[in-house]
């Protein structure tokens, strides 16, 4: 079905940062699967954990102890706020599932009528009906109504607007604690306290999407670190599997109790395949100093994208924290994308208006400057200012 609007390019090969098209093309990944892949493209590690595990078993069913499973689960929860994991596919499950725990816990303990919940504008939180009813952003929904309901969006970064959004009625507020599809935005300083204040106040619990900023995404393992306010529930999916389709939901064991079982289910949630592949990815990011990695070349490319800035005067601002960058242009985005694209650099724009470069986390300052280049020629093209 015609769901994606594809270039007309065919990848067959990849390993580490490059990507290889059937024509024998080759491509500076700074896409990584819209942030999935975190170690690039056919990782050692990635791929013997996958064969291995492939070899011996790759799903049962729910019904029976899963020990890959436990472990993974173990690994998320030694290192995070959580206690417990619910496994899913993907992120819009793992936001279904957050919402659903959230509900059910919230009628358990406030009663029938506490089922609201309120997101941001420009959030993004999947595909499914309920999680396009949550997403801060019209185009999902349009032509898709009537959309279900219980979701308000506010605007994000606004302490304000929440406050006076929420009363006891409040379940729960799902947000991204950096914004990702809405074009790269980053909390203010202050703002993820204010609102977990806010949550405090009201008894409502607070979500955070880690979708597609978690996973070490940002230079912190959970993007909420830098913060150091954590949340009730979290989702992660994307960059979990290092490309193998994984979702998790995490809770405190308070509110992870509200599920019993036949709550909630998922077939292949979590199987064993998809579950070693997402340990092994979890075991380098922790062991393997690449979170420091991430906040080094992070910085680096934040540096030389500045640096662009200067030099072309369309370019608005960088934003950027670890490998989690989005460049606002004061032009459109889309035909930079499609130049970059035929000088070999994969980008996107989540927004009109809006680069986002989430690359490989391993990615190092050959590869920055090769796409630093990359994007100052094709830049040039439109500001009129070739090389320095
Ligand atoms: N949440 C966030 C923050 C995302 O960025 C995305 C996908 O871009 C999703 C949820 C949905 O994830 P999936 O496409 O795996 O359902």
């Amino acid at each position: 079905m015609k769901t994606y609007a594809r270039h007309p390019i065919a990848f067959v090969r990849g390993k580490g940062c490059y990507l290889w098209d059937a024509e024998g093309k080759k491509y500076l990944d700074f896409l990584a699967g819209i942030a999935v892949n975190g170690l690039g493209h056919s990782h050692p590690v990635i791929t013997a954990a996958v064969a291995e595990q492939a070899a011996k078993l790759i799903h049962t069913s729910n019904l029976f102890y899963n020990s890959s499973q436990a472990e993974l689960a173990a690994l998320l929860c030694k290192h995070s706020f959580a206690d417990k994991v619910f496994f899913c596919n993907s992120g819009a499950e793992a936001n279904e599932a957050a919402v659903k725990l959230a509900r059910i816990y919230q009628k358990g303990k406030k009663g029938p009528d506490c089922f609201e919940i309120l997101t941001m504008e420009k959030s993004f939180h999947g595909r499914t009906l309920g999680m396009i009813a949550a997403t801060g952003q019209d185009k999902v929904k349009k032509g898709f109504e009537p959309m279900p309901e219980g979701f308000r969006h506010l605007p994000y970064n606004n302490l304000p607007a929440l406050a006076a959004a929420m009363s006891d009625q409040t379940c729960a507020v799902l947000l991204e604690p950096v914004q990702g599809e809405g074009g790269v935005n980053y909390p203010g300083s202050g703002y993820l306290q204010g609102v977990r204040e806010l949550c405090r106040k009201h008894g409502a619990l607070l979500i955070y999407d880690e979708v597609q900023c978690g996973m070490g995404r940002t230079g912190k393992l959970f993007a909420y670190e830098h913060s150091g306010v954590a949340p009730d529930i979290m989702t992660l999916a994307k960059s979990l599997g290092a490309g193998l389709p994984i979702g998790a939901c995490l809770a405190t064991d308070e509110i992870a109790a509200a599920f019993q079982p036949g709550s909630h289910a998922s077939t292949f949630g979590g199987n064993f395949l998809v579950c070693e592949a997402a340990k092994a990815f979890l075991k380098v990011l922790l062991e393997g100093g690449t979170l420091s990695h991430v906040v080094k070349n992070g910085a680096y490319l934040v540096e030389q994208l500045r640096g662009l800035q200067k030099k072309h005067l369309f370019v608005k601002e960088v934003r950027g924290s670890g490998l989690m960058v989005g460049v606002e242009l004061e032009i459109l985005a889309k035909p930079l994308v499609e130049r970059a694209l035929e000088e070999g650099l994969i980008i996107n724009a989540p927004q009109e208006k809006v680069l986002r470069l989430v690359p490989p986390l391993i990615v190092g300052y050959k590869e920055i400057d090769q796409a630093i280049d990359i994007l100052d020629d094709v830049f040039g093209e439109v500001s009129g200012r070739g090389p320095a």
